[in-house]
């Protein structure tokens, strides 16, 4: 039986968010985005938004004591209980052994490990034209996930959205050379535990929902 405690891994604009916003409704565990909590934190303008806002404004990664201490925190919160969804996070090996050895600690395990896999030729159209509503974060692509209704969203009825600071064709160069260079020698890492599953992310959404679903099962 397919368990309910994992990480979804995948380049830049590979569809992980929109993913795991999917899992989180359809499955009751949360997805811990620390892209999300890192912009979050920005937004505030705390010490850690401090320090990280000029690295993912370079698309650089920011540093794994920095990210192991705030996923540390957040994983043992109580929401995290019934299982949760790692989105951007772990991304480099030394992250990932930090995992091994939090989770260790709490007596779990992780279940799965899915790398939604697409190519880099795709990933800068998907970028650049990604945003999300300013109230309720439901994400939208210019082509791909238009509005219903132009400017309102579809799910809250907003008309305010975001655009992030590091969607452009200048930084996604760096984000993706940090992908391959730091990130991609997690999957022999995941794949020598046994937990690594690959699904084609280079699909429509609804598709590719559907191979994480028949992973995941009931
Ligand atoms: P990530 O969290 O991996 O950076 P997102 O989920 O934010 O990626 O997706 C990046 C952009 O591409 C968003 O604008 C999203 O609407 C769009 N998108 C996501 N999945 C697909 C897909 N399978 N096909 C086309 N566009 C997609
Ligand atoms: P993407 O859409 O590129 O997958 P994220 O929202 O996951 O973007 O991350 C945005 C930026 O936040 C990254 O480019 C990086 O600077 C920083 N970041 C997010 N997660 C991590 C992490 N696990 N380790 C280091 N840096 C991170
Ligand atoms: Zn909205």
């Amino acid at each position: 039986m397919a368990g309910k405690r994992l990480i979804l891994m995948g380049p830049p604009g590979g569809g992980k968010g929109t993913q795991a916003k999917r899992l989180q409704d359809r499955y009751g565990i949360v997805q811990l985005s620390t892209g999300d909590m890192l912009r979050a934190a920005v937004k505030a303008g705390t010490a850690v938004g401090k320090e990280a806002k000029a690295v993912m404004d370079d698309g650089k990664l920011v540093s794994d004591d920095l990210i192991v201490a705030m996923i540390a925190d957040r994983i043992a919160e109580a929401d995290c209980a019934n299982g949760f969804i790692l989105d951007g996070f772990p991304r480099t090996v030394p992250q990932a052994q930090a995992l091994d050895k939090l989770l260790k600690d709490k007596g779990i395990r992780l279940d799965s490990v899915i790398e939604v896999a697409v190519p880099d030729a795709r990933l800068i159209e998907r970028i650049t034209g990604r945003f999300t509503c300013a109230k309720c974060g439901e994400g939208y692509h210019d082509k791909f996930k238009q509005l219903k209704k132009a400017g309102v969203c579809d799910v809250c009825g907003s008309t305010e959205f975001i655009r992030r600071a590091d969607d452009n064709a200048e930084t996604v160069g760096a984000r993706l050379k940090a992908y391959h260079d730091q990130t991609a020698p997690l999957m022999p890492y995941y794949k020598a535990q046994g937990l690594l599953k690959v699904v084609d992310g280079d699909r429509d959404m609804n598709l590719v929902t559907g191979d994480l679903e028949r992973i995941l099962g009931t």
